[in-house]
């Protein structure tokens, strides 16, 4: 297929980043591209999202994976996924692909396998410079959901209306359904049969990365991999409830200043300048001597291991990173400098931090399953509220009006195909109800 032609499909698909990123895909198609890489680590803990895609949906993914190097001129495609798992992948499939140039990369069942700068070493040993996109060594990580939306778009003309999301944490069995995008998160757990969350809080994501709702106001959107559900009470939620101010405060009395954040940072490991050790410091200390103890958190990708696995006196040095790298980005602060490191640092292999380690030291032991089930739902909201920025980049502008009827799988909303940003879809048919600044909201 025609690289233009793959680039406007998939933009009119309304494809973008399905782990969690949101980056618009077609954005990320460029002749350069020498090596794709499949993002099939799933790292965190408790997902299993593209687990159940790869296990049911290989064949199409591998045949999508042919389309994609053969469009934008790559000369190999990589898959990384954890040894644990390839026993998923479709023998027959497997046994196809040998020799060719679709390749299955083992990489190792440690956390944050899935970052893209870690994926793109362990697969490739390529490290990408600070601030460069994986472009600048001629990769393109994709997610394994991605390809399987634009295996969607080319055979069955399929655009965003509907995402795979898993339900887990403190449930008794989990399952995984394709709800519809801007469906209410309560609405959603009512439909799958959750309904007594007295006591409960809601997570989007996984319990290192994902994010807090309230499940009355926020909805599915393109990037909801998973839907947890905790005990109020759990140190996940306490630690995601605790204000910045807080933290800052117990950092200035109790950090003793030992680095092991530092020290234990996968983006450290691989040999980038980032010390959130200093970073931490100069916030709570309020004493800024060199400005890199800020910007450098450009670096963060939000992984947790600082908080989570390395830091002794129970602070968050995550929380107080990203919120510094969001203010930076907020500012317009972009970085200048694309130093790549010539190597990862000597000690990264005996520091890399095991999955069953990780599910021991967030207290979660109790929720992991060991299979999850597939519930086919037909999902019937009266009402959805689809926002317009589920993506990276720019939000998308309304191309409906009050009152319109619309169809599933109608554009409503969209970015100029230039543009970081890209279609938004309804998903369900219906009339528009009313036009927020946030949605466009559609009744049955
Ligand atoms: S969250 Fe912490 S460990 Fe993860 S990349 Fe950021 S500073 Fe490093
Ligand atoms: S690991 Fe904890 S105590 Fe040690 S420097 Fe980092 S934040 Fe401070």
């Amino acid at each position: 297929m025609e690289f233009s032609k793959l680039q406007e499909l998939v933009y009119e698909a309304g494809i973008v980043g399905a782990g969690g990123a949101g980056f618009p895909t077609h954005k990320k198609f460029s002749k350069d591209v020498k090596q794709i890489v499949v993002n099939a680590a799933e790292c965190e803990p408790l997902m299993m999202t593209d687990h159940h895609i790869l296990a049911h949906h290989f064949k199409a993914i591998v045949e999508t994976l042919f389309v994609l190097k053969e469009s934008l001129g790559a000369e190999e495609v990589l898959i990384g996924i954890k040894g644990k798992n390839i026993d998923l992948l479709d023998k027959n499939v497997l046994k196809e692909i040998e020799g060719t140039e679709v390749k299955v990369v083992e990489i190792p069942d440690v956390y944050p396998a899935g970052d893209e700068l870690v994926l793109i070493y362990e697969t490739t040993g390529k490290i990408v410079p600070e601030g460069a996109l994986p472009i600048t060594v001629g990769v393109m990580v994709i997610n394994a959901e991605t390809v399987y939306n634009i295996h969607n778009k080319l055979v069955r003309d399929e655009n965003i209306t509907n995402k795979y999301v898993l339900v887990g944490g403190d449930v008794q069995n989990d399952i995984i359904v394709r709800a519809p995008i801007g469906m209410r998160i309560i609405d959603f757990l009512t439909e799958c049969g959750y309904k007594d969350l007295e006591g409960k809080a809601i997570i989007d994501g996984g319990p290192m990365m994902g994010k807090l709702v309230d499940p009355k106001t926020d909805v599915i959107t393109k990037t909801t991999k998973g839907i947890l559900v905790f005990p109020e009470t759990h140190t996940v939620i306490q630690r995601k409830r605790a204000p910045k101010s807080i933290t800052l405060k117990r950092a200035a009395a109790a950090c003793c200043g030992c680095h092991m954040c530092t020290d234990m940072c996968p983006r450290y490991l691989l040999g980038y300048n980032i010390h959130i050790d200093k970073t931490l410091r100069a916030a709570s200390h309020s004493e800024v001597q060199d400005a890199r103890a800020f910007t450098e958190t450009t670096m963060c990708s939000g992984c947790g291991v600082c908080t989570v696995v390395a830091c002794q006196q129970m602070l968050d040095p995550q929380k107080i990173s990203l919120a510094v790298k969001a203010e930076l980005s907020k500012q317009g602060f972009r970085r200048k400098d694309n130093i790549a490191p010539q190597k990862v640092r000597e000690e990264r292999e005996g520091r890399l931090v095991p999955s069953s380690v990780l599910i021991d030291k967030l207290g979660i032991r109790r929720f992991v399953k060991q299979m999850v089930t597939r519930k086919e739902i037909e999902f019937k909201p009266k009402t959805v509220y689809i926002p317009f920025s589920q993506h990276i980049g720019k939000p998308a502008t309304a191309i409906v009006s009050v009152g319109d009827i619309v169809k599933k799988g109608e554009p409503i909303a969209r970015t100029d195909l230039s543009t970081l940003g890209t279609t938004i879809h309804s998903s369900i048919d219906g009339k528009v109800k009313e036009i927020t600044d946030r949605f466009v909201v559609i009744e049955r």
